[in-house]
């Protein structure tokens, strides 16, 4: 029996990532799911990004993922968000073509050298002693590997629930993973229940959109790979299709109060904890009694344009309630339902159990990535899928094993809150949980990231390159917009007052004026003194760059000064009962979750800074540096 390196059981979001990186890092990896047709498969909302998300998927992609590509090239509609804001929280949006994000995903996935795909449910893992060798398929075959990353998202042990109906299925049309779940119940996992939904679908021909606000794709097309973004290849175009929006209404809202007692939610059948950041229309009437109506977008499914999803309806209430509160709304008259909205029930593993390469505790080279780890979202998903890949393709060549920092991305951030933390509610990514978020913007993962997965051997020459030049670029048109100065009583200096209010007290250069809030690239491209230059494409990330250099020192500078205070490494034979003064609960946790450092350790759930100022001592006293 052939023998692989890494083993990747799931093909949705995360396992795509984590197959694709370990075989891009030369190691014969073999993808195993329970349908090949289904490999990259959006479970509910076909779009990629978003606020804080799209700064994971940006990350994604640095790291020369799949994520991006694919949606830029599947794209029905484009739209950057918070497009008034500053760079840091600016997010790009595509919302894609279902059919077209699989058969890309799969295109990727089934051309991949290193990477063999197997048809079969996984039953159970191989262990010896207390690391795992392989799986075991349904049909009793066993397969080795050197690792195996687990993915098998909303599958294990899932029940869908509409209305009094409820049945065992992993997600609409697919079988739950309820042997493999049984599996772990015999390993010292700690696991759990989560629930999450999805809104029926509507068919297109029944809905009246003359009356309905159109949204189109933004002018300006941005997209969310760097590829076809900064480093200026062309992405596949298809057909754009705009969006509509129309709203709920108090009608709407009295048909769900009245059904209350048939929504699995509220009689009982369900408890586990959904996503509160994607609440089913249920708990938005419940949650916001005072609010007369709630916006729904209603979004393209498919190029093809036949079925539309309602965006803001998830539900689990009876199919016939669904039809009828989804009459009462603007538009939708004489809708007609193709496929009803439901909820599922699912099992995760805490991920306090979880080493920050996303390897088990318990169980060695096992590693867990994607929604088993109590997160939502594709792209909280891919984020881990390809973490787990690069570190398994690691481990298998013998080299350290990587995490970046909470100050390097978003992964960072996402990988430590959830191992120290855990999780009370599906986990979804928000920039306000970053606290260097000037330094993570979406527009420089690249900078931050891609060299980095060069030397790990996941990012193609080819893609360095690409980057290469675009940091020549930047550096070049830096160079050219300092060299270019405005003298104060100059001609330019005038327009600059008449048109920007900007009055000039000294000579300033070009790359000075970008410090400015109130001027963007584009205001100094029309200055007369702009000159020519071939780096056009990139200048508005010479503004951001210029913009927040005073900040980003500054931060700078803070983040030193706390990474000399919590980067006090706490050595992992450290036993916290012989520290005087901590409490009994403060032991376990710690000693738990064996942090690696003070800042890990002040992150801790519960953890006081006197628990801290205490560790502290201690590890002074004891000299562990
Ligand atoms: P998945 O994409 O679910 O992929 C799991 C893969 O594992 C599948 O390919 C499956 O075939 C395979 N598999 C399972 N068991 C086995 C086995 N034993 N052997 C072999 N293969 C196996 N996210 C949002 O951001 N917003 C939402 O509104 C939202 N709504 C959702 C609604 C529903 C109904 C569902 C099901 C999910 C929703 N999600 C939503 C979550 C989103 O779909 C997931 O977060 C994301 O798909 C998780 O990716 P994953 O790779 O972890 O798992």
């Amino acid at each position: 029996m052939k023998e692989y390196g890494v083993i990747v059981i799931g093909g949705g979001h995360a396992g795509c990532e984590a197959a694709h990186a370990a075989a891009r890092a030369g190691v014969k990896t073999l993808l195993i799911t329970m349908r090949k047709e289904s490999i990259g498969q959006m479970s509910c909302n076909p779009a990629i990004g978003g606020i804080g998300k799209s700064h994971l998927a940006r990350e994604v992609d640095a790291l020369d993922g799949l994520m991006c590509k694919t949606a830029d090239n599947s794209a029905l509609q484009r739209r950057t968000l918070n497009s008034r804001k500053g760079p840091a929280v600016r997010a790009t949006r595509i919302q894609t073509c279902r059919d077209a994000y699989k058969q890309n995903m799969q295109a990727y996935i089934n051309n991949r050298e290193e990477l063999d795909v197997l048809e079969a449910s996984v039953t159970s893992l191989i262990i010896d002693g207390n690391t795992t060798r392989g799986v075991i398929t349904d049909d009793g075959r066993k397969y080795y590997s050197i690792s195996v990353i687990m993915t098998v998202g909303t599958f294990l042990g899932g029940k869908i629930h509409i209305g009094e109906k409820s049945f065992s299925a992993g997600r609409a049309g697919d079988k739950a993973s309820n042997d493999l779940e049984k599996f772990f119940f015999e390993h010292p996992f700690k696991i759990g229940r989560l629930k999450t939904g999805t809104p029926p679908r509507i068919k297109k021909h029944s809905i009246n959109f003359s009356r309905l606000e159109i949204q189109h794709s933004e002018i300006g097309q941005p997209h969310i790979s760097y590829l076809y973004d900064h480093y200026g290849l062309a992405s596949k175009n298809i057909n754009q299709i705009p969006c509509h929006i129309t709203y709920t209404n108090k009608e709407a809202h009295e048909i769900i109060k009245d059904s209350k007692k048939l929504s699995p939610m509220y009689n009982g059948k369900i408890n586990s904890i959904g996503p509160r950041y994607c609440p089913s229309i249920e708990d938005k009437v419940e949650r916001f009694e005072d609010k007369e109506s709630h916006q729904i977008f209603l979004e393209p499914e498919t190029s093809s344009d036949i079925e539309i999803y309602p965006n803001g309806l998830s539900t689990s209430l009876p199919e016939e309630i669904q039809q009828k509160f989804l009459r009462t709304i603007q538009g939708l008259e004489n809708c007609e339902i193709s496929k009803p909205g439901y909820a599922i029930e699912y099992s995760y593993f805490d991920p306090r159990s979880l080493e920050n390469t996303l390897e088990t505790k318990y169980i060695k080279n096992l590693f867990f990535a994607g929604q088993i780890n109590g997160t939502t979202g594709y792209e909280e998903a891919a984020a881990q899928g390809i973490l787990a890949g690069i570190n398994a393709s690691l481990k298998f060549k013998n080299k350290e094993m990587w995490c970046p920092t909470r100050k390097e991305a978003y992964l960072g951030v996402l990988v430590d809150d959830l191992v120290t933390r855990g999780v009370m509610e599906p986990y979804r990514m928000f920039t306000s949980r970053a606290e260097y978020r000037l330094r993570l913007r979406e527009d420089n993962a690249d900078e931050r990231l891609t060299e980095k997965g060069f030397e790990m051997g996941i990012v193609s020459g080819l893609r360095l390159n690409l980057f290469k030049k675009k940091m020549d670029k930047i550096s070049l048109e830096s160079s050219r917009l300092e060299k270019i100065l405005i003298q104060p009583e100059s001609k330019v200096s005038h327009y600059l007052k008449d048109q920007l209010g900007v009055t000039l007290k000294r000579a300033q250069s070009l790359k000075n004026l970008l410090k400015m809030s109130n001027i963007r690239y584009e205001d100094i491209t029309k200055l007369d003194c702009f000159g020519k230059t071939v780096n056009s494409d990139i200048g508005h990330l010479v503004a951001n760059n210029e913009r927040y250099s005073g900040y980003l020192k500054k931060q700078e500078e803070e983040v030193h000064l706390l990474e000399q205070q919590q980067g006090m490494v706490i050595p992992e034979e450290l036993k916290y009962e012989e520290i005087r003064g901590l409490s009994n609960e403060a032991i376990e946790k710690l000693s738990k979750i064996k942090p690696k450092n003070i800042g890990q350790a002040s992150r801790v759930s519960g953890v006081t800074p006197s628990i801290i100022s205490l560790l502290r001592i201690h590890l002074k006293k004891c000299s562990f540096k």
